[in-house]
């Protein structure tokens, strides 16, 4: 399959070739024509499946003819869930389409609006905003939705989750009746479905879940470490595996500038992202990232949400997330489109039940290295996939039929003993769970 097959008109052919994209992903390939052909469409498709130009490049298709501009009118609306994924979709736009005369914008919260209401009277053709500052500006008489051809709910399960819903209802009943609808989700939860129910009409499901072609190749790897450790081992593992680039996850604003600090005293050069910084900080900051100036971000997991890099070589969790889904989303940031990926988690005791409650999420015990040098005080148990922590959150086998295989396959292995304990890092994991079943990992290099 070629993008010329797909029915995309020369400037968009030259864009998308100009990028180095030589044949559509999985979800494009099938996202593409359903979109072109005016239908709704409900697609489960990860982070890193190419699923931004999956919806993109229909739409500048839609909108690439040419039409008067009228002031707070926008023709396509996309919702997403933060203001780091509103900036990295607006940019995908402005990549896709830069032989059209197509305009677009990402609003967010978090900034001053006055710039955004000026930009919205100049006119735009593609809005990208999170769902907060959208109602504020509606309620501020700021733009009108009667031109309005296209709606995008883009990560739909992570505006669910983060609370959104209330005002994406409030959005939708202010549309007009008749438009085109795209629902793109990592997961179906029964959430998602009725807000689907509700937004969309009879709309063609597609799902890339299974594909293989599709599907990040994500070495994973844990290491031992007592809390006051990590970041002795962090650096060590810095320097001796000449890591240019990572994306490290710490827990607190305060732990990522202390961080910092304590890099910079070994000779690292690191930057850090949190809600301390000015947004204007944090742009500058994800750009730099982007362009490889910057090669090592300490980001808190809410700074750090969607944040696109082509070819994030490795992320690094050093504390683990509170969320098992988090710690898919964090690891989602690399391996994107087909290349390789690594990591790498420092857990200490605290992390423990952490750790149990990711494995289990992943129903998949994930490979233990030993770093020469790093003897903890108190050694990790061996993990148990069975273990449920109180405090962890893990998903309900009700919220989705992914949880339901991985049910399956867990029972299948019922009595298997965990056979996890530290490994040398030249030995392949000893996990009990196949690869195959487990997206994230099946396509993993040994
Ligand atoms: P997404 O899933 O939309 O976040 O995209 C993941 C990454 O894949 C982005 O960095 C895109 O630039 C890249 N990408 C999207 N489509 C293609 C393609 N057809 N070929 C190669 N890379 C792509």
């Amino acid at each position: 399959m070629t993008f010329a097959k797909l029915n995309l008109s020369t400037p968009i052919l030259d864009a998308v070739s100009e990028l180095g994209y030589e044949t559509p992903t999985a979800i494009q390939e099938k996202a593409i024509p359903a979109i072109l052909s005016g239908r709704d469409l409900i697609a489960t498709a990860q982070t890193g499946t190419g699923k931004t130009a999956g919806f993109v490049l229909p739409i500048l298709e839609r909108l690439s003819g040419e039409r008067k501009r009228r002031a707070k009118r926008l023709r396509a609306l996309i919702l997403v869930p933060t203001r780091e994924l509103a900036i990295q979709v607006e940019a995908s736009i402005v990549q896709y389409g830069k032989h059209l005369n197509v305009i677009s914008m990402a609003m967010y919260g978090g900034v001053d609006s006055e710039p955004q209401k000026q930009q919205l009277i100049d006119g735009i053709d593609i809005l990208v905003a999170t769902p907060g500052r959208l109602l504020d500006m509606v309620h501020q008489r700021a733009l009108h939705f009667d031109e309005l051809e296209v709606l995008v709910l883009d990560e739909a399960d992570r505006m669910l989750d983060m609370g959104f819903i209330g005002d994406i209802n409030k959005i939708i009943d202010r549309l007009p009746e008749h438009r085109q609808n795209l629902l793109f989700s990592a997961t179906m939860p029964e959430g998602v479905r009725s807000l689907a129910e509700r937004a969309i009409d009879n709309p063609v499901e597609v799902s890339i879940e299974d594909n293989r072609e599709s599907t990040p190749q994500i070495s994973q790897w844990v290491v031992s470490v007592d809390k006051d450790n990590k970041s002795t081992l962090l650096s060590h593992l810095i320097k001796e595996h000449e890591w240019t680039q990572a994306l490290i996850f710490i827990r607190t604003k305060h732990g990522a500038a202390k961080l910092v600090g304590q890099l910079e005293k070994r000779g690292i050069n690191a930057e850090s992202i949190h809600s301390g910084r000015s947004q204007a900080v944090r742009t500058q900051i994800l750009a730099d990232f982007k362009s490889g100036k910057i090669g090592l971000l300490v980001a808190t997991g809410i700074a750090a949400r969607g944040i696109d890099i082509d070819e994030l070589t490795r992320v690094v969790n050093y504390d683990l997330p509170d969320d098992a889904d988090d710690y898919i989303h964090r690891i989602g940031r690399t391996g994107r489109a087909g290349a390789c990926g690594e990591a790498v988690s420092l857990v200490s005791m605290d992390d423990f039940k952490r750790l149990c409650a990711i494995e289990r999420r992943l129903d998949q015990i994930i490979e233990r290295k030993n770093i020469e040098g790093f003897i903890t005080k108190k050694e990790l148990p061996v993990s148990n996939l069975n273990f449920v922590s109180k405090g962890a959150v893990t998903r309900k086998p009700s919220e989705g039929k992914q949880d339901k295989s991985r049910a399956k396959a867990k029972g299948a292995k019922a009595g298997s003993k965990p056979t996890n304990r530290p490994q040398k890092s030249s030995e392949s994991s000893s996990a009990a769970k196949s690869d195959a079943d487990n997206p994230w990992l099946r396509n993993r290099k040994k």
